[in-house]
């Protein structure tokens, strides 16, 4: 009998998703995170509206909503001369017509606690040490516990929830194929990982004395990346943002110059930024790639959140794709759950050994197939979209200018677009769109 149905490795909502699902289900789960909650994150802390759905369905909504967070009714995106154009937030869809803007460190907890809470087995400070592989298929982990103590657990499932780091599949994929790791730790101090390879560092701090317009997140471009500020809670506002690794390394990885020298050649940021100053410690992240990877990395082993697919930030859609993923996994395992569970069921009463509710070896190939499957069905098109608006975001000067211009002509094509980065299936991603931009 394995220790656990399901061993999930990450506690952000990817990974918190998954685990409350699956426990409220009936699974035995673990979940085991690296860092100590509440932790501050670097992220624009945009929470769109999409997820108060989930957070309803995850028995958390109260608790977001009361957590002092702010309202945030539009985003604004300024090209670099400040020529604006409006997203209503109630355009991106959900029950509530209004964002939420609530620091990581608050919205991550709850769901941490919610995951207690429902029984989950819940290890923080435990950082992931091995994966354990077996006849070719992950039968496990082990973490660091308490210190420097490792101890093994075992489970009939695994889902990496690590974020853009994939430590779990990258492990996985070492031991099943023998290959070096080459990937980095995600979390770096400022200054420390703006090498060679590094195209692009983000940064995030909490701000006061900034002047975003009220009840709005507000997104800068500017040559070589973009930003957003966002209201959070105690009248704080979130501003992170992307610069490439020269720019930064020619500033020293000094956060506040890189937002005076670069973010700020926007004028509208020049405006809101004037007297802004940092309240909490800067906190920056080398971003290497966007994007997806494989969500069934290794037979046992399945990938939600970021360690699916990394979507780009400026769409607000990163956390509602790790709520959606995470149930999504929970969705597959708890089915292949059941289906062991009834094999077991039939084997008993037939008086044969049962086989401790682990699925037969070839069921995990097509256990791999339908997640991927229901992967790209789910998040196919908006990644294949957003991939396509990236090249916008980070094109010179000119050319913001331009897509500020020429979106603003047509509510109705922003509404499809705003849209299609974060509609449910590949079918609905394309049907809001008109054809062509209308005048
Ligand atoms: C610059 C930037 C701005 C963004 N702004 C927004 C925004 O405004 N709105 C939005 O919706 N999305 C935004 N995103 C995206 C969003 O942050 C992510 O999509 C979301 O955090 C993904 O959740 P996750 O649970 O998959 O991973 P994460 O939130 O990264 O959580 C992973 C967890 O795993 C833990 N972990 C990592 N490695 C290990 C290990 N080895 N052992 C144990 N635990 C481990 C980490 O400590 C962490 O708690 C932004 C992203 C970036 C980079």
């Amino acid at each position: 009998m394995p220790d656990f149905d399901v061993i999930i490795v990450g506690g952000g909502p990817a990974g918190s998703s998954a685990a409350i699902h699956l426990a409220a289900g009936g699974a035995r789960v673990l979940l085991a995170e690296r860092e100590r909650f509440p932790r501050a994150k670097l992220c624009g802390e945009f929470i769109s509206p999409e997820c108060l759905g989930h957070f309803a369905r995850l028995g958390v909504l109260a608790g977001m909503e009361s957590a002092g967070g702010s309202q945030v009714s539009e985003t604004v995106f300024y090209a670099p001369s400040g020529r604006a154009l409006s997203v209503p937030s109630e355009w991106f869809g959900g029950a509530r017509s209004a964002a939420l803007g609530l620091s990581r460190a608050e919205m991550d907890a709850r769901l941490l606690r919610r995951a207690r809470e429902v029984g989950v087995c819940v290890l923080e400070e435990s950082a992931l040490a091995g994966v354990t592989v077996e006849g070719g298929r992950v039968r496990g982990v082990s973490l660091h516990v308490e210190g420097s103590r490792v101890r093994e657990y075992r489970a009939a499932f695994t889902i990496d929830a690590t974020g853009r780091g994939r430590a779990v599949a990258r492990r996985a994929e070492r031991e099943l194929k023998g290959a070096r790791e080459t990937a980095k730790d995600e979390s770096v101090g400022v200054g420390n990982e703006t090498g060679a390879r590094t195209r692009l560092v983000a940064f995030k701090a909490h701000l006061e004395g900034a002047r975003g317009a009220e009840g709005a997140c507000e997104i800068y471009f500017y040559p070589g990346g973009y930003g957003g500020l966002s209201p959070v809670e105690g009248g704080a506002s979130n501003l992170c943002f992307f610069a490439g690794a020269r720019d930064v390394r020619a500033r020293g990885g000094d956060a506040a110059r890189v937002m005076r020298e670069v973010l700020m050649r926007n004028r509208r940021a020049a405006e809101t930024l004037s007297n802004a100053e940092a309240k909490t410690r800067w906190l920056a992240v080398a971003v290497e790639s966007f994007g997806r990877r494989d969500p069934a990395p290794a037979p046992g082993l399945f990938a939600a959140g970021d360690a699916a697919a990394f979507i780009d930030p400026f769409t607000g859609s990163g956390m509602l794709m790790a709520l959606e993923g995470g149930e999504l996994a929970a969705d597959c395992v708890r089915r292949a759950l059941d289906a062991a569970r009834s094999h077991d069921a039939r084997r008993s009463r037939e008086n044969a050994h049962p086989t401790s509710q682990d699925p037969k070896a070839d069921a995990y190939d097509s256990l791999a197939r339908e997640y991927r499957a229901a992967y790209d069905e789910r998040f196919g098109a908006r990644l294949r979209l957003c991939g396509m608006l990236r090249r916008a975001a980070f094109a010179p000067s000119a050319f913001a200018e331009f897509a500020v211009l020429a979106l603003g002509a047509s509510a109705r094509f922003r509404r499809g677009l705003a849209r299609a980065t974060r509609s449910g299936s590949s079918k609905a991603g394309s049907a809001g769109i008109p054809a062509r931009i209308e005048r």
